[in-house]
């Protein structure tokens, strides 16, 4: 088939790879022309593990373009994805400006009968918004169905080549085939593709992201409450994890969730329910909670420093808000970076895919080192943010004779407390008792 991707970002790149793998024609339109600059010389703009090797062949065997130019990526496609931005508005809505932009300038482009696809997390009732927006100067018929993404970045390409599922919300059962013949050689291996009413579908995204961030909420009051009763969160972990209605999964306590799509989502959808003046009380602890979560060990290392952070140097690995991704989209280590900064610390970091992305925003504010252990040169202390597993085993010995001093923030429980009580370090980290 021919497809269009509109937005190539994270989801889109993804999405029009992937396709293309299985065998679609398929272009990819951003307006970021730097971007679709790189792209159209072979180069990927964003970290996302196995991407590469699916875009150089799709690539090389011309399945796989690039362009700026809308009706040019447009022009024969039956099916077109909207992989746009929705971030928050003020208000914490999701921000639909992207989208109803690329709906308004679809209308008169069309030339055939096309489905449209929302990709984007976007807010009940878009679709319709975004079938209106195109119908104002549409000449031809069309539909538009609702298909959010669920991939997970760092596993990006996995998760959309071996879907759990994909939910299509559609009331029309020409856009339905198109959809199902598309998909299939996704899930060859029996996983569904669930369809629904459109307005279902853009729901079940939000419920999926919330029910998770609830999940990892949850398991952080745990842990703030096993820190008071003396108990280790990482025993309730197991303890409760092999039982199978709760899962394995998203137990793991921590320095808070972020990321690009968490906190955003959470927020859409307790905007969602107070504009149908429904109070969603779960929603609103999640994010509160989660708040104050990013801000745990702030207070451990003030203590630790007795107020005095002036000239103090903290060293910090990883800054992604989760492995595997160079994305630093709410990241927890940017609050913490800044309230380090803003107590008169020196700062300095390594995170082996997201430091170009944190120039950005902190230019030379911070250190930025090639090394884990550079970043611990004459560091007063470490903190951890991102679990990336070269921070799971480091050499203790090496980072003691680096160190001034031997004391570990640990906001990702990288370490066993016996181990560190051995190593002779001074050790926090959440929801486990300090080593002291
Ligand atoms: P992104 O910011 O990485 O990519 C969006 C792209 O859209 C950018 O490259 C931007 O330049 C482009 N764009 C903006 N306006 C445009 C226009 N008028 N025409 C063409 N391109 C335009 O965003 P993302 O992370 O890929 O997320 C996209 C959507 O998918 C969001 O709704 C997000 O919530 C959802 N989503 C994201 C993930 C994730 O893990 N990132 C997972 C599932 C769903």
């Amino acid at each position: 088939m021919k497809i269009a991707v509109v937005g190539t970002g994270y989801v889109g790149l993804v999405t029009g790879t992937c396709f293309a793998e299985t065998g679609n024609q398929v272009i990819c339109v951003d307006i970021d022309e730097n971007k679709i600059g790189r792209l159209n010389k072979g180069e990927i703009p964003i970290y996302e593990p196995g991407l590469d090797v699916l875009f150089d062949r799709n690539v090389a065997e011309g399945r796989l373009k690039f362009t700026t130019n809308l009706a040019e990526g447009i022009k024969e496609a039956q099916i077109i994805f909207l992989a746009l931005p929705t971030p928050p508005g003020e208000d914490g809505s999701a921000d639909l400006k992207y989208i109803l932009k690329v709906a308004d300038d679809l209308g008169p482009l069309l030339e055939r009968y096309a489905v449209i696809v929302d990709k984007s997390t976007v807010p009940v009732g878009t679709a319709e918004k975004v079938r209106a927006a195109i119908a104002k100067s549409a000449k031809v018929e069309f539909d538009v169905v609702s298909n959010p993404e669920f991939l997970r970045e760092g596993v990006a390409v996995e998760d959309f080549m071996k879907p759990d599922r994909v939910v299509v919300g559609t009331n029309s059962s020409k856009a339905q085939k198109t959809m199902e013949k598309l998909y299939a050689p996704l899930v060859r291996q029996g996983n569904p593709v669930i369809f629904m009413d459109e307005r279902s579908a853009e729901m079940t995204k939000y419920a999926a992201n919330s029910f998770l961030a609830m999940k990892i909420t949850f398991m952080n009051e745990i842990a703030n409450l096993c820190e008071r009763v003396g108990a280790n969160v990482d025993d309730i972990r197991r303890g409760i994890g092999t039982d199978s209605r709760i899962g394995k999964r998203f137990l793991f306590a921590g320095i808070g969730y972020g990321g690009s799509c968490f906190p955003k989502d959470v927020q859409a959808l307790a905007k969602t329910s107070r504009d149908y003046d429904y109070d969603f009380r779960i929603l609103n602890s999640v994010m509160a909670v989660n708040e104050d979560q990013k801000k745990r060990l702030m207070p451990l290392v003030q203590d630790y420093f007795e107020g005095e952070l002036k000239d103090k140097t903290i060293a910090v690995w990883g800054l992604a808000f989760k492995p595997y991704t160079d994305d630093i989209r709410e990241a927890p280590a940017l609050e913490n970076i800044k309230a380090l900064l803003s107590a008169g610390a020196k700062v300095t970091v390594y995170d082996p895919e997201a430091m170009d992305n944190v120039k950005r925003i902190l230019g030379d504010q911070v250190t930025f080192c090639h090394t884990p252990y550079a970043a611990l040169d004459d560091a007063d202390a470490l903190m951890i943010f991102t679990e990336w597993p070269q921070f799971r085993t480091p050499d203790f010995e090496k980072m003691d004779k680096l160190m001034k001093n031997k004391v570990v923030f640990d906001g990702r429980n990288l370490y066993e407390l016996d181990v560190m009580r051995e190593m002779g370090y001074t050790y926090y980290s959440i929801g486990r008792e300090a080593v002291l």
